[in-house]
């Protein structure tokens, strides 16, 4: 186990990630994508993983592409030496595409300024730029909208023909997100499939062909095997979270949780019976109790609304839950009266499941988020520890 080199040992809580689970669970996604390849993706610092340590997992986990949403992100892999190949999809006006295409980073276009950008910027490098096409199937985000006859989707297929014949650009794939990432089985996906086909016949009827067609998110990847097409794009699923919470947790889909955060409890105090606890005294203890002091706030993720109702695992006290508001570096934990422990003691914040310990789903279940938006925020100032290979 090697840790980041910023990192002390006495950091009063920790996020370790299990870059073998990365692996492991991007084989599994790999096994059910059947003849599908799959692309990684992993923004937002994979999720808040860690961008390069959880690249090189999925990668050696099979993977045969990472995708990332913001072209930086995609810059920062390729300059640390990964060379896999590479999608970005988020970028606006005067990014530098030029830098993107000189790595040979898949830029995804899906409007004319986009297009003109990379051809311009592929002008300068003297290379043909790698892109990939986005057809917007109802999503209503990123995408060039196909709703019609003469739709934005025509218009940009008939330019990024011309921009082949030039030599500009060379399409390597067509892709679309679906609506509901959470719901397979939705009309709307059904629908957003047809679209899609749609989409592909418009293109190839403008003398576009790509080798590449994907629409498969984590859901979809688990659930949906007529969307896998060439290619399936999970995020969520890569590190061990199921996207469909109500349909089955990590385990039942072959995943295992990759990311566990612990705290050392830095005060504990026994308080009497009516004693309010914490800002605005929300919680008041109902008899004479031990409480603990967990340094992390919603500063590190931990959500305010949480406030009385997140979950954590308590060495010695077995499952408790934050007492009072949730501050901005820590919580209160009530450890019931008998709490024999001491400071320093540890605290399961995000688990894996196993032995009770509280998971990213527990947490977005009691706050009215998801499990996505748990992993994603969680401790950022806080220096990932990784186990594993490649740690
Ligand atoms: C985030 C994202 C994914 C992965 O989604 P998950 O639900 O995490 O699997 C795939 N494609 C695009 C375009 C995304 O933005």
């Amino acid at each position: 186990m090697t840790s980041d080199p910023h990192a002390s040992s006495a950091t009063s809580f920790t996020v370790q990630v299990d870059l073998d689970a990365i692996a492991a669970n991007v084989a599994a996604l790999r096994e059910r994508a059947g003849s599908a390849s799959v692309m990684a993706v992993v923004k937002a610092d994979a999720y808040g993983h860690g961008l390069l340590p959880s690249a090189r997992a999925a990668l050696r986990g099979g993977a045969a592409a990472l995708g990332v949403a913001q072209l930086e992100e995609a810059v920062r892999a390729r300059d640390a030496g990964i060379d896999a190949p590479m999608l970005t999809w988020l970028y606006a006006p005067g990014a530098d595409v030029a830098g993107a295409i000189d790595r040979g980073i898949e830029v995804t276009v899906s409007s004319r300024w986009q297009l003109d950008d990379v051809i311009a910027a592929a002008a300068r490098t003297g290379a043909t730029a790698p892109i990939q096409l986005k057809v917007d199937t109802g999503l209503a985000r990123g995408g060039a909208l196909l709703d019609g006859e003469a739709s934005a989707w025509h218009d940009l297929v008939a330019s990024v023909a011309a921009g082949m014949a030039d030599g500009a650009v060379e399409v390597r794939g067509i892709w679309t997100h679906f609506v509901y990432a959470d719901a397979p089985d939705h009309p709307t996906v059904r629908g957003q499939q047809e679209v899609f086909a749609e989409a592909v016949a418009v293109a190839g009827r403008a003398g576009l062909r790509a080798p590449l067609h994907h629409i498969a998110n984590s859901a979809a990847t688990l659930t949906n095997p007529s969307a896998h097409l060439d290619m399936v794009r999970p995020g969520l699923a890569v590190y061990g979270l199921s996207p469909v919470p109500d349909l089955g947790a990590p385990q039942d889909f072959g995943l295992r949780e990759a990311m566990r955060v612990t705290a050392r409890l830095s005060l504990v105090k026994r308080i009497r019976a009516g004693q309010g606890v914490s800002y605005g005294h929300t919680w008041t203890a109902p008899e004479d109790t031990v409480v603990g002091l967990v340094p992390m706030g919603y500063a590190d993720g931990i959500p305010r609304a949480a406030g009385n109702l997140g979950p954590v695992r308590v060495q010695g006290a077995g499952r408790s839950t934050v007492t009072g508001r949730v501050c901005m570096d820590q919580i209160v934990v009530d450890l019931g009266p008998d709490f024999g422990g001491s400071a320093g003691d540890e605290v399961v914040v995000v688990g894996r499941g196993a032995d009770d310990e509280p998971t990213a789903q527990d947490w977005a279940a009691v706050t009215g988020t998801i499990n996505y938006e748990i992993v994603t925020r969680m401790a950022p100032r806080a220096p990932r520890t990784y186990l594993g290979e490649g740690a």
